[in-house]
């Protein structure tokens, strides 16, 4: 399929076609492995007008391979940027990201709720002396006035993980060039077709492919996507040199085969979640529900504008504090011992409906402080909504909060 002609085109379309061309040599259809460390040349010349940036091309996999390469093409196209650079994992394009642009002396604001693990990572940047402030993100003010003389970047996650709050991307991408920052989204939560944070402004867009763009559960994967400029640093600084957290091919191709069905999987995801949360929220021992989707989210209508009304896949919920004068964590602990369906095992956007306890896996590593400012208590719980009937997974539910 022509690939100019595709920007025109529908989003299952584009998520199926961009990136993919046909094998020049054997004609395949689906994009091969390109299973190779390194490639081959006639001509000293011919690689030298590789580095010279004359060609486009791949001489060794660290910093390019063709079948990443097809990914890195239909990711870009889904957002409608320039480019894109596949990873070998998303904290594997943070940390990537995040090194090429900061150095000591830097500043970054960054949005008091996300990803457990890019807490941690933050704290090990202070080690090089980056600083960095925690803000809540849905206060615009507050966001302003954490912004220094030397902040660099805002960094934000939307949904937030694990509370669901939705940053408004568009509004920040305008406070951050104001400021002369850069603004990096972490959308691993709703990536299109619900959010298209690069359309919003955001300067630079990272996803963990390992979630719903591969969507299968079997593949650790990245990836960052913004101008080609500013892909092509991080390429030659962030990943070339500084983390080699390059992709895989194998890994590159099944986020490939993964992502001709996004449209259809997200959607359903999404009806899924829907279903769920309301099964939840209407359960007596059930305190407080966090899906974006529901109108009881503080900001609802944001999440519905901003994701198109595709709120993700993911519902956090608490427990009461005193069922039958059971606590709140071991409500927690007994439903989750006693799901059948539900598998209880951290990640999210998997075919398979995940459930896990924030405050003991994801969160643990994270201070009681922290906890306490990302809204993550003893009796919360995470629910990764699969792609089974939502009847059967509220049947399972259903039965484990009746053990309680
Ligand atoms: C999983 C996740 C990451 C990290 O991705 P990995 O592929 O596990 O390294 C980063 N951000 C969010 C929001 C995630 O859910």
């Amino acid at each position: 399929m022509n690939q100019e002609s595709l920007s025109k085109k529908a989003f299952s379309t584009v998520s199926i076609h961009a990136g993919q061309h046909k094998d020049p040599v054997n004609g395949a259809l689906v994009t091969p492995i390109f299973q190779t460390t390194t490639f081959a040349f006639d001509t000293v010349d011919e690689i030298a007008d590789i580095h010279s940036g004359k060609h486009i091309g791949a001489i060794y996999t660290r910093v390019r391979n063709p079948t990443s390469q097809q990914l890195e093409d239909k990711l870009s196209a889904i957002e409608g940027a320039e480019a894109a650079l596949v990873t070998a994992s998303g904290i594997g394009a943070i940390g990537s990201t995040l090194l090429t642009f900061l150095g000591q002396g830097d500043h970054i604001v960054v949005s008091d709720v996300v990803y457990g693990i890019t807490t941690l990572l933050l704290h090990h940047l202070e080690r090089f002396g980056i600083t960095c402030t925690s803000v809540n993100m849905t206060d615009l003010d507050a966001v302003r006035g954490a912004v220094r003389e030397n902040t660099r970047v805002i960094y934000a996650e939307t949904p937030a993980n694990p509370t669901m709050q939705i940053t408004d991307i568009a509004a920040c991408a305008k406070l951050a060039h104001e400021k002369g920052a850069l603004l990096i989204v972490d959308s691993t939560f709703a990536p299109p077709p619900a959010q298209y944070c690069y359309r919003l402004g955001a300067d630079l867009v990272i996803h963990s492919t390992t979630k719903y763009l591969n969507g299968h559960g079997d593949a650790i994967g990245g990836v960052v996507i913004g101008s080609r400029a500013r892909i092509e640093q991080i390429r030659d600084a962030g990943i070339k040199s500084i983390t080699g957290a390059c992709a895989s091919p194998f890994n590159s191709w099944l986020v490939l085969r993964g992502m001709k069905t996004l449209d259809l999987r997200m959607r359903q995801h999404c009806a899924g979640a829907l279903a769920v949360a309301r099964f939840l929220e209407q359960h007596p021992y059930v305190r407080k529900v966090n899906y974006p989707g529901l109108e009881s989210h503080p900001q609802h209508e944001l999440a519905m504008q901003q994701m198109h009304g595709l709120c993700g896949g993911v519902v956090t919920f608490e427990l009461c504090d005193d069922i039958h004068g059971v606590s709140g964590y071991e409500a927690c602990k007994t439903l989750l011992n006693s799901l059948e369906l539900c598998s209880l095992a951290v990640s999210l956007g998997d075919a398979d409906t995940l459930i896990e306890h924030p405050a003991s896996m994801t969160h643990r590593l994270c201070t009681p402080e922290e906890k306490q400012r990302s809204h993550i208590s003893d009796s919360m719980i995470r629910l990764s909504v699969g792609l089974e009937s939502p009847d059967d997974i509220i049947e399972d539910l259903k039965q484990g909060l009746a053990k309680i």
